[in-house]
């Protein structure tokens, strides 16, 4: 099978970057061995909210100067806030409603409560100016009963430390009954699932109705519209209190429905998404790339003029560490790291770790390395990247974007 480029992962860079070329006139595809990290999704996008010396940062594009070359965005330079923009229309323009500003960070409310600086977040979830907008709100706290991965008492703590007064409530519909049988069974896709209907959108409307005389807000656990954001709009029109979605433990819906969307976004501009295969293994030589064979394509393998590697990190299996080193296992990607495995990790599992920012080694390009040598055809994008830390840094959602747009718009056909 032959391609224009072929994409290893299906996550938020390999599809920003699979939807870009498609847009070019590229034939694209996607071989993409399971979940992702947006099925773990906070329902925002941070693209830079502390400089790795722990200095916070209200403005990502003033920052952005501050980086060390080898961070990826240091490698887009002068172009940062340009793909900050195309990343933001592309996800408008796919249908993912987000709202935020690369130049001004806001404010996003974590599953346990607390605020934490992003860029972009989801139109459904509440977007804050400071965090401490909550001040003397009467926010009514709702769970669905039974629902373990919300946990109301730390989040009404939060609330409350940011000087609001909060109420909780659990609520009971006779439609999570059989959910309720298994804890297991409970988890926010399926309360999700059950929330498409409209009958029982109608019924926790009218429940919500009942105890919210007295409140300002009505705080509710992100399980609505795993395909679209229609079950959360029906149940706001039925509200007149303003709501406020707050993220769950995962797996997260608003995650889910991003990597749907993208995914359908993709191949309705004509893109090849395997969903369930992996790449394995690559046929290399005079410093190119000819083909990646995959598991269920067996002795049939995937050409292409291009690669682009969007693997992930070690949570995706796009980085593999073993007692000796760290290896990525499709290319055989140089990568960087630190061989001493005692410089790894901080024993102090708040602190910043090393090994976040080891990743694969790329040129000014993001084309990859084989035993020193570049590869003139393959590039690598996303969380498998080397140079920077995705958590402390908050930048793990703008490097995924903003590196697949930059390279797609290096390729040529
Ligand atoms: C648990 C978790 C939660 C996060 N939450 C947030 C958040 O809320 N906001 C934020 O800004 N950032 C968040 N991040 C940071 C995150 O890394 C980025 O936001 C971004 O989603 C990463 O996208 P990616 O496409 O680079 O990698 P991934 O999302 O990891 O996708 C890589 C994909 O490649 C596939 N793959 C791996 N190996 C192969 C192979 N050999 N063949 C085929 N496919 C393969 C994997 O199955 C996976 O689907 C989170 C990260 C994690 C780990």
């Amino acid at each position: 099978m032959k391609f224009d480029t072929v994409i290893i992962g299906g996550g938020l860079a390999g599809l920003a970057c699979g939807i870009r070329l498609q847009n070019r006139g590229f034939k694209c595809a996607i071989v993409s061995a399971g979940q992702s990290a947006l099925h773990f999704s906070s329902g925002s996008f941070d693209l830079l909210n502390e400089l790795p010396d722990g200095t916070a940062v209200a403005n990502p594009e003033e920052a952005v100067r501050s980086l060390d070359p080898k961070h990826p965005y240091a490698k887009i330079g002068d172009q940062f806030a340009f793909y900050a923009q195309e990343a933001k229309q592309l996800l408008l323009d796919s249908g993912v409603e987000v709202q935020g500003d690369s130049k001004q960070n806001s404010y996003r409310i974590t599953p346990m409560g607390t605020t934490m600086p992003t860029w972009l977040t989801l139109a459904d979830f509440t977007c804050l100016k400071n965090a401490t907008d909550v001040i003397g709100k009467k926010i009514l706290l709702v769970n669905i009963a039974g629902f373990l991965d919300f946990n109301t008492k730390f989040i009404a703590d939060a609330f409350e430390g940011n000087g609001a007064a909060c109420k909780i409530v659990s609520v009971s519909l006779p439609e999570f009954e059989k959910l309720r049988q298994s804890p297991t069974e409970m988890r926010s896709a399926n309360i999700a699932r059950i929330l498409e209907n409209e009958n029982t959108l109608h019924a926790l409307a009218s429940r919500l109705n009942e105890q919210a005389s007295s409140c300002d807000v009505i705080a509710l656990p992100a399980v609505f519209g795993l395909s679209s954001p229609a079950p959360l709009q029906t149940l706001k029109r039925q509200i007149p209190t303003p709501v406020c979605i707050v993220p769950t433990m995962p797996p997260s819906v608003p995650g889910i429905r991003t990597q749907k969307r993208l995914r359908r976004v993709f191949e309705l501009a004509g893109g090849f998404y395997m969903l369930g295969d992996s790449a394995t293994t690559a046929e290399t030589g005079d410093g190119k790339v000819y083909a990646i064979s995959t598991v269920n394509h067996g002795d049939i393998a995937l050409r292409a003029n291009h690669f682009v590697l969007a693997s992930g990190s070690f949570f995706s299996n796009g980085l593999w560490a073993s007692m000796d080193g760290v290896r990525e296992p499709v290319f055989g990607a140089d990568v960087d790291f630190d061989p001493n495995r005692n410089n790894w990790y901080n024993a102090s599992v708040f602190e910043p770790q090393r090994y976040r920012t080891f990743g694969v080694a790329t040129d000014e390009r993001f084309r990859i390395k084989i035993n020193g040598k570049v590869q003139d055809n393959v590039y690598a994008i996303g969380s498998v990247l080397s140079g920077f830390d995705a958590l402390q840094e908050g930048c793990g959602a703008g490097v995924s974007l903003l590196t697949a747009l930059y390279v797609a718009d290096q390729l040529k056909k």
